[in-house]
């Protein structure tokens, strides 16, 4: 059972007098509200609002987003409205409040991929307008999953699926690895119960024989590094989560053997040059399989994820993985763009004020929708409270998510056109456009796409060139490039 004590204990920002204030009110009101509401466990139904909030706070949320979470489901649950919630507690956290009760109305169209497409655009037209609004929604769908054994065996395989198809991807965009993998983790559970005992077991039975030999590698690793000079920040054994394991195990034939990071040793360290030392050491002390460096600090994951890997044969020749990275990063693999200004705000509180106003290497590589969060920080001059209350507007501002009448998510830059967009599909495609088609309707190539909108290309079947005057209104530099090229060699 949860107490609102624990969210205080949890919250990851300094826990000033006005947050503290604003949790509690909250919690009394949304506690007030759902008295006497139970869920399906036979809770009450607080326990559900706590436990959101709880998750909110674990990933660095601030006090807004937390009061947002313990309220979520007030309108949708109780007969207090929007308007009188708006009176309490003002208008951006209504707003969220409402955003979040307009993504949970979304009822089972006739067609499962009807309802997938139309959940996945409502996610990402609310992401558009507060990227709070999807983490909220992520924080209960994680603690609904967690509870999912009380539900029906069809609710339980419904929702199972949608989790792993809406709200898993969603997770991962955000870079929110910790909430990815363990919904991602669930909905295994409920959708191949066969496969998820299996790979259970087998990682259940590694454990047992492998923990102390790992205790052991840590051990000798540590004391190295220490000989060497260099500060270790943590070092620790991770677990693999068992659903990449099983699309591991799948793509080697299921077998075990062939698999190096099961058990991997994560090595954390104050900075990059740290880094890229501490690699060396490893080195120096085991010799490492050839083929298997992966520097995901020079070139990041497409979701942002940095650190060093590498595999090596450890005491008594036994291969297994060593994963490098900064404080920094580490935070980032597991919040994503919740560490932002969680970092932001203890540097600050430190006096250092390193990641917002000094260029790093670490800045550099990342991916754009973090830079633009950067900029866009630094235009509100380093003020977390303004920037939290930006986010709401301003995050995706310049982003279009348009989809493909698949399904697939385009994202591109705003005014961009159905150009762009067959472009951003394939060269090809974009070479032989001679159409384009909006939510049903034909537009002109130079048609400015929308949030949202699904975009169907039409192309021909010989093989066509673009006009030069596409030039003149696409907006993306793949479409510029493909389309110059092409007419070049015509
Ligand atoms: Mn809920």
């Amino acid at each position: 059972m949860l107490t609102i004590e624990d969210i205080f204990k949890n919250f990851k920002l300094p826990l000033t007098k006005e947050r503290k204030e604003l949790i509690y009110r909250a919690y009394i009101f949304a506690e007030k509200a759902h008295r006497g509401q139970k869920r399906r466990s036979g809770e009450d139904y607080i326990q559900h609002c706590l436990a959101t909030a709880n998750i909110l706070g674990q990933i660095g949320m601030g006090s807004k987003t937390i009061a947002a979470g313990l309220l979520h489901d007030v309108p949708e649950d109780t007969s207090i409205t929007l308007l009188e919630l708006e009176k309490e507690f003002g208008s951006e956290i209504t707003s969220m409040i409402e955003g979040i009760t307009k993504l949970g109305r979304i009822k089972l169209r006739e067609s499962r991929e009807a309802y997938f497409l139309e959940n996945l655009r409502k996610m990402f037209l609310a992401m558009a307008s507060d990227i709070r609004v999807v983490i909220i929604k992520l924080a209960d769908r994680l603690h609904n999953m967690q509870t999912l054994q009380h539900n029906p065996p069809e609710k339980q395989h419904r929702i199972a699926m949608e989790t792993m198809e809406v709200y898993v991807p969603i997770a991962n965009r955000l870079g929110i690895g910790e909430i990815k993998a363990e919904l991602e983790d669930l909905s295994f559970k409920y959708l191949d119960q066969k496969n998820y005992a299996y790979v259970k077991n087998i990682q259940e039975k590694f454990y047992k024989e492998g923990e102390q030999y790992v205790n052991e590698v840590i051990r000798e690793i540590k004391k190295e590094l220490d000989k060497r000079g260099i500060t270790v920040s943590d070092i620790h054994g991770r677990a693999k989560h068992l659903h990449s394991l099983y699309l591991k195990l799948k793509r080697y034939e299921m077998d075990i053997s062939r698999i190096y990071d099961l058990i991997a040793i994560r090595i954390i360290v104050p900075n990059i040059a740290d880094c890229y030392e501490t690699l060396g050491i490893v080195h120096e002390k085991y010799r490492p399989l050839i083929g298997r460096i992966k520097d995901y600090i020079s070139l990041p994951k497409p979701n942002g994820y940095q650190s060093i890997h590498t595999t090596i044969f450890g005491p008594k020749g036994r291969i297994l993985e060593v994963q490098i990275r900064t404080k920094k990063m580490h935070n980032e693999a597991e919040f994503g763009i919740a560490s932002h200004w969680v970092y932001n705000e203890y540097e600050k509180k430190k006096g250092w004020r390193v990641l917002f106003s000094k260029k790093t290497a670490e800045q550099k590589e990342s991916i754009p929708w973090i830079k633009q969060l950067r900029e866009w920080h630094q235009e509100t001059g380093n003020n977390p409270e303004k920037f939290l209350e930006g986010l709401q507007i301003d995050f995706f501002k310049n982003h279009i998510f348009a989809f493909t009448p698949l399904g697939d998510v385009i994202d591109l830059p705003e005014e961009a056109t159905p150009v762009d967009f067959a472009y951003a599909i394939h060269s090809e495609i974009g070479n032989r456009t001679v159409g384009a088609k909006v939510n049903g309707k034909i537009v002109t190539l130079d048609y400015q796409i929308k949030n949202g909108d699904v975009v169907d290309i039409m192309t021909s079947k010989e093989d066509r060139k673009p006009t030069q005057d596409w030039l003149t209104f696409v907006k993306t530099s793949t479409a510029k490039t493909q389309i110059r090229r092409k007419l070049k060699r015509e």
